[in-house]
């Protein structure tokens, strides 16, 4: 059963066609890549789920509702969370207080009354940062911070969580190690989307991937039809990948 719909979502900026009439379905459960070059569109197809940019055309439901037209408050309290491209910890708090502060009633992303301590650590501890709740951001290697914008996302309680370039920056072994925090986050029953301007490391993780390029929809389907798709291979010649 479908738990994130997108249907026929156009985002214009002035005279920038950004996203061109996307359409498709997330199924509870599942892992998906949104993938294609840089500039295809990718992340504005997550700015639009999370209302911090208005539609121009289409429509977007979740869990069976409308929530096109929601406020980005209502989004992420409804159970959806986005994890930016990039990182934006407060570096005058700890990595503890920057989780705590998701989860606090005023916070913009509010979910609810405020995380206890244990909470806090529970958050952490899905992605393996439980030990360094007192460090400071700046103390924090690059693949920890990443993980800490996670633990931030898992603090309002995400049905579906929107990942955004999840494994930028990362050596392999980093790499390796965040998808196999995924396939945990699976098994305990969350939906994940991932953005990823690779097809690389990507495909051994995912179900099915849909390719954008140049804001379309080139095509959906699983790693190996993906990988093996003359149109695909076309749209990432001449890219990093
Ligand atoms: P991707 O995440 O696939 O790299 P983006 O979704 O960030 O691509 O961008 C798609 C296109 O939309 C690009 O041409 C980008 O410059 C443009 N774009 C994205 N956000 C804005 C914005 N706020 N204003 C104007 N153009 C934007
Ligand atoms: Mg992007």
């Amino acid at each position: 059963m479908s738990v994130l719909e997108i249907d026929s979502v156009t985002k214009r900026f002035g005279g920038l066609l950004a996203v061109n009439d996307v359409s498709f379905e997330v199924d509870r459960g599942e892992i998906v890549g949104l993938i294609g070059p840089n500039g295809s569109g990718k992340s504005t197809v997550f700015n639009c789920i999370m209302s911090i940019y208005d539609v121009t055309e289409g429509s977007i439901t979740f869990d069976g509702t409308d929530i096109t037209d929601h406020r980005t408050h209502e989004v992420v309290n409804s159970g959806v969370s986005r994890v930016s491209q990039e990182s934006n910890p407060i570096e005058s708090m700890p990595v503890g207080g920057n989780i705590q502060l998701f989860t606090l009633p005023n916070s913009i992303v509010s979910f609810g009354g405020g995380a206890s301590d244990a909470e806090i650590y529970e958050y952490a501890a899905r992605v393996d940062i439980e030990d360094k709740l007192e460090e400071m951001p700046d103390e924090l290697p690059h693949a920890d911070i990443r993980r800490l914008e996670i633990a931030k996302a898992l603090a309002t309680e995400p049905e579906l969580l929107l990942l955004d370039e999840p494994f930028a920056g990362m050596n392999q072994a980093e790499i390796t190690e965040l998808a196999a925090t995924f396939e945990r986050f699976r098994e305990n029953g969350m939906t994940i989307v991932i953005v990823d301007h690779n097809m690389g490391g990507l495909m051994e993780l995912v179900d099915r991937a849909v390719v954008l390029n140049n804001g379309d929809k080139l095509m959906e389907g699983t790693p190996t039809q993906v990988t093996e798709d003359p149109r695909v291979q076309k749209a990432y010649l001449g890219t990093a990948e």
